[in-house]
């Protein structure tokens, strides 16, 4: 018996992981022929990953359990990515980061878990009935004094940020909002952070759309056209790992 199922963003990105390797898009790296050997929905490596990494606090799995019950619940961080920021964000030994795109709040707890008590998350969404459904929990685990939640467009509250001198204090930024301002977003969470900080940007792949980014596709044309000023961006160092729908670790030189 499973310790977790296979929760649905989590089956949705490694269902299209599952099609790249199907179909070759993925060749050169070993490209497994044997479905078994593919990690697509419901597989049992899925579940077999998730049941030896994932170590969810019980009011985290809690939300988790409650958001995915929501009609937009697919839009929540998959399990094992958002423990791999929180991995991070203690790595880093990190006080202040930004989430841009809260929603339910499951990363923001999930952030706020592992920072020190006088760690800050600003918390970035414009719809405050989303991150209603996450605030008794965020109180419950006792660390809703570290989410300073900002209803606003996050670029408004990503410039005054800047405009109060913020510049350079922040440890780790989280960009997971409207995919049409992910350039924006980025260029304005590089200021923020400092030198040694990281920016984890999700959905890099878009459901395999940025491979052949239609032209009414404004999402996955900005995705796309991100992916690529990253790949030459001197002032950084990247990683795109291959988990929930693709996620960018921008590393601040
Ligand atoms: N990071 C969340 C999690 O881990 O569960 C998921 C975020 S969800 C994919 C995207 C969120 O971005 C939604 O809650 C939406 O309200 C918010 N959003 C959309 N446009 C925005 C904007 N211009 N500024 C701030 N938030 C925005
Ligand atoms: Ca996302």
């Amino acid at each position: 018996m499973p310790l977790f199922s296979v929760p649905k963003e989590v089956a949705v990105g490694a269902a299209m992981l599952g099609v790249a390797f199907a179909t070759g898009m993925l060749a050169g790296f070993g490209t497994p022929k044997s479905s078994k050997s593919t990690i697509g929905k419901n597989s049992p490596l899925l579940q077999y990953i998730l049941d030896h990494s994932l170590r969810e606090h019980p009011i985290l799995k809690k939300l988790r359990l409650l958001t995915a019950d929501h009609p937009h619940g697919k839009m929540m961080v998959s399990c094992d990515q958002a423990q791999l920021m929180a991995n991070l964000v203690k790595l880093i030994k990190a006080k202040k980061v930004i989430e841009i795109g809260v929603f339910t709040g499951y990363n923001t707890l999930n952030m706020a878990l592992v920072l020190p008590d006088n760690g800050k998350v600003i918390a970035c969404d414009i719809n405050e009935d989303y991150a209603k459904i996450g605030k008794p929990l965020w109180k419950e685990a006792g660390v809703d004094h570290k989410i300073d939640l900002r209803i606003k467009p996050a670029i408004q509250t990503l410039d005054e940020l800047l405009a109060s001198g913020e510049a350079e204090t922040f440890d780790f930024a989280f960009i997971d909002a409207d995919k049409e301002s992910y350039i924006e977003y980025y260029e304005k969470c590089l200021r923020l952070i400092k030198k040694g900080g990281i920016i984890a940007i999700d959905n890099i792949l878009w459901g395999g759309r940025v491979l052949k980014p239609r032209k009414d596709d404004l999402a996955a044309q900005t995705i796309h056209q991100l992916n690529e000023k990253l790949l030459r961006d001197a002032r950084i160092n990247i990683s795109i790992l291959p988990m929930g729908d693709g996620v960018t670790l921008a590393f601040k030189l």
